[in-house]
């Protein structure tokens, strides 16, 4: 049986990003995931906001161009433009993002075992070694980790096995892609109220003149994403944007964990990351932040608990210490949740043309405010949200 000292379930962005850092520090790396190929299968629009860019590198050709204009619509068409003197958002050529990070992963001696799924999980006859069955191509085998990192999306099955906090609130995100022929437009990002269509959540169009997103989320009772897409095209999309000249190429979906993020993602034998861990904004539901940032801070946790060989280490990742900096974006959530009536959204939006409304939003979409940065317990000074700290060290 083969040993490692972090085996990483889940090649989404929460988990290539804590295998690269982790490889780059010189530790044997097994990625597990159940695609045979990253590029396929994806389920993010891909937007990164203003602070990801700002604080991560992004290897070149993985970005498409910046966004600076945000029109926000009522049930009825009115709407509301708002634009930033900043390049306030890209949209992630997500498959090319995936297929970087791993090669980078590769290149630093992390091994990725494609088409293969995660079991189960349990303490090996060692202390502190877990026993991880996979399976692939119909045959299952096993390998031994010190460390199991559960970066399996919203539907953890790690979580469950590590006995750690679950998801139990989750929206809906189904959307279609299409090849743009070079708009000649402003890069702009559409987003939508409405009840009917996206209930508690945006129907959305991001075209940046390459690509063209459109898509709608919500909560999953009573909401057919499929059906509301169409709708959504028929009533809205259609008379804003053109479609006749771009070709579809994809369709993308899945859970949106919005729950916060969840309290306990770290016992001693491995930890939660990304969605598996709920960190999710649950206000904007962006999640691709929290992917990067909140694994290079898991990265640092098992990098110590590596060197130290002391498990206890891992209990410091704790969700507690973001819970308290997400109290009024649940809030919001929770009203948010609860309006399912287009006048009462309708009337909410008239609130947003005033001058407090409009500050409110411009806050909403431009602010820096995405995935809080937090120092962990006996870390000292050291920052280890910053990326900066293992970009040094690469
Ligand atoms: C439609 C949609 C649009 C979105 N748009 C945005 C956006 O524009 N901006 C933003 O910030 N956030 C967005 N989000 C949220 C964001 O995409 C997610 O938070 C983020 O992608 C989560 O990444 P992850 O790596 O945690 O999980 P995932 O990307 O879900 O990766 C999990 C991986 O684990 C693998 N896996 C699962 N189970 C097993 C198993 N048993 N065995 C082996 N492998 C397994 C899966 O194949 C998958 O590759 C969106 C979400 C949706 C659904």
């Amino acid at each position: 049986m083969k040993t490692y000292d972090v085996v990483i379930i889940g090649a989404g962005l929460a988990g290539l990003q804590c295998a690269k850092l982790l490889a780059r520090c010189g530790a044997t790396i097994l990625l597990v995931d159940r695609k045979t190929d990253l590029t396929k299968g994806i389920h993010t629009t891909g937007i990164f906001v203003r602070k990801t860019l700002e604080d991560f590198d992004f290897p070149p050709g993985t970005l498409g161009k910046p966004v600076r204009n945000v029109t926000l619509y009522s049930p009825r068409l009115k709407s509301i433009n708002l634009t930033s003197e900043k390049d306030e958002f890209r949209v992630g050529k997500m498959g090319k993002l995936y297929q970087s990070f791993l090669q980078d992963c590769l290149e630093n001696g992390a091994e990725f075992s494609n088409g293969t799924r995660y079991v189960s999980a349990e303490t090996g006859e060692q202390k502190n070694e877990t026993i991880i069955k996979l399976e692939k191509g119909g045959e299952a085998f096993e390998v031994r980790t010190r460390v199991l990192v559960g970066a399996d999306g919203a539907n953890s099955r790690v979580a469950k096995d590590l006995k750690l906090d679950e998801n139990q609130e989750w929206i809906v995100g189904y959307e279609e892609v299409f090849h743009a022929n070079s708009s000649a437009k402003e890069p702009r990002l559409e987003c939508f109220l409405d009840a009917e269509v996206a209930p508690g959540y945006l129907a959305w169009i991001a075209d940046d003149g390459e690509e063209i997103h459109i898509g709608v989320g919500g909560y999953a009772a009573g909401f057919n994403p499929r059906r509301a897409l169409e709708k959504f095209k028929e009533r809205a999309a259609g008379k804003i944007i053109d479609l006749k000249n771009a070709k579809l190429v994809e369709t993308r979906g899945g859970r949106i964990p919005v729950g916060g993020v969840l309290r306990r993602i770290a016992g001693e034998n491995g930890l939660l990351i990304g969605d598996a861990a709920d960190a999710v904004s649950p206000l904007t539901a962006g999640g691709l932040d929290p992917c990067l940032r909140l694994s290079a801070m898991a990265a640092n946790v098992i990098f110590e608990r590596l060197q130290t060989d002391n498990p206890t280490v891992l209990l410091n990742y704790s969700g507690e210490l973001f819970r308290a900096r997400f109290v009024s974006r649940l809030w919001m959530r929770r009203i948010i949740a609860t309006v399912s009536n287009q006048k009462l959204l309708e009337l909410g939006f008239a609130f947003l043309r005033g001058r407090i409304g409009r500050r409110f939003a411009k806050h909403v979409f431009f602010g820096r405010g995405s995935f809080p940065d937090v120092k962990l317990k006996n870390q000292g000074e050291k920052n280890f949200t910053n990326a900066s700290i293992l970009k040094s060290r690469s």
